[in-house]
């Protein structure tokens, strides 16, 4: 089965609860069978708590890694 991964966009959302309910459980059922798209959510979510402590950290700080967005889009 080819599902797509969660967009950026959708992950960001979700990390700051603004995804709508159905986005959320449609995300919610593919995270469950996606650990990939599940790190990149709890990656999110960490980034999006914790960057208060150096805004310097930024601009070399941690790397995009490579998001794979779904190229067929
Ligand atoms: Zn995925």
């Amino acid at each position: 089965m080819m599902a797509n991964h969660l967009n950026y966009d959708l992950l960001s959302k979700l990390a700051e609860h603004r995804a709508s309910a159905l986005d959320e459980a449609r995300a919610e059922r593919h995270l469950e069978s996606c650990g990939r798209c599940r790190s990149e959510l709890e990656w999110l979510q960490r980034i999006r708590v914790g960057p208060r402590q150096d805004p310097e950290l930024g601009s070399s700080g941690p790397s995009r890694r490579d998001w794979l967005l779904p190229s067929s889009f």
